[in-house]
């Protein structure tokens, strides 16, 4: 593990066994507020061993960005602290979570004591502001890798914990594109210093805006390239066509790991866009549904407004519109400053 002050009082922690994962701690006199625990429960206690015993200081309270397990899987080595998660990561982590354990146990003995724990406290809406010492943590939703992710922000720092939200290539298998560019944007105008982000390195004020452009152009390009296979009736394999470096993005991100999360990506929309669900920034008119080449304004999101419902597409109407973009809200943003 690899250890990082950010500013007085605040750490990130980065896996070097899973991912580039990170964690952080934020120490006051009244205790300490740990986000996420990385990837084995050998790291954990590492992190636990620096607080504690380095540290001298409690860990008071915990939060899991989401429910994926590189992110929560230590929290049964901080029995008295108060876990806090997103409303929807308490179900995910009871069902997901818990059948990702039980394949994790079986496939690698250091996992053999892990527990699954569920939140105490939990926010379902706007944000939720923790008071410890002279900072205030403000947690907020930041959903599109996961249903469930949040972030948290060290207002008088303006350093954000984003989770997986922000991460060296936007991974949206269990998630939304739509939904992920919101996020970005939401982000992108929060006036940050800093973001600690999922995996990988700590972003720097400067480079902040060319990142989120250059994700946000990632997941259009995915999305019209994925939506042109599938009217071409290219198959699953055939999407191997669509690289990583035509998409923008470079294979060495993530020691590697990007080809791979690049692929889940493509796969993820391959098989929504082939049982018939449409991007939300994609039109449903009958001309764009047809099964032929897809026209280069195919996934303009302008086109959204010319929705109407279609026999094709009846099937996938309410998931669609459910991830309508409407336009971007920097609204969490704002609430958050
Ligand atoms: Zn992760």
């Amino acid at each position: 593990m690899m250890r990082e002050r950010i500013a007085e009082d605040i750490y990130c922690f980065s896996s070097d066994v899973y991912a580039q994962v990170n964690a952080g701690a934020v120490v006051t006199p009244e205790g300490t507020l740990l986000i996420d625990t990385l990837a084995t429960p050998g790291e954990t206690r590492e992190i636990r061993n620096f607080l504690e015993k380095r540290l001298g200081s409690r860990v008071r309270y915990l939060v899991n960005t989401h429910y994926h397990a590189d992110h929560s899987s230590g929290s049964y080595l901080f029995p008295g602290a108060t876990l806090i998660t997103h409303a929807l990561s308490r179900g995910l982590l009871d069902t997901r979570g818990r059948r990702g354990l039980g394949m994790a146990k079986a496939e690698n003995r250091d996992f053999s004591q892990v527990q699954v724990v569920l939140p105490a406290v939990t926010f379902a809406r706007g944000t939720l502001a923790l008071q410890m010492g002279k900072r205030t943590l403000r947690m907020l939703a930041l959903p599109g890798h996961s249903p469930d992710g949040i972030g948290v922000l060290i207002e008088e720092d303006r350093i954000l914990f984003s989770g997986d939200a922000v991460m060296p290539l936007p991974h949206i298998r269990d998630g939304e594109v739509a939904t992920q560019v919101r996020t970005l944007r939401t982000i992108a105008a929060m006036g940050l210093e800093n973001i600690v982000q999922g995996h990988g390195e700590v972003i720097l004020r400067g480079e902040i805006e060319e990142l989120i452009g250059s994700h946000i152009a990632y997941l259009e390009r995915i999305e019209r390239e994925v939506l042109a296979a599938v009217r071409r009736g290219w198959t699953e394999m055939d999407l191997q066509q669509i690289t990583i470096e035509k998409c923008g993005k470079s294979r060495i991100l993530l020691n590697g790991l990007a080809p791979e999360l690049h692929w889940q990506n493509l796969l993820a929309l391959y098989r929504r866009f082939a049982s018939g669900e449409l991007p939300a920034t994609v039109s449903a008119t009958p001309r764009a549904a047809a099964p032929r080449p897809a026209s280069r304004r195919a996934g303009r999101t302008t086109a959204a407004k010319h929705r109407r419902p279609s026999a094709s597409h009846s099937k996938t109407s309410a998931r669609t519109k459910r991830s309508k973009p409407a336009r971007p809200k920097p609204r969490a943003a704002r609430r958050a400053r």
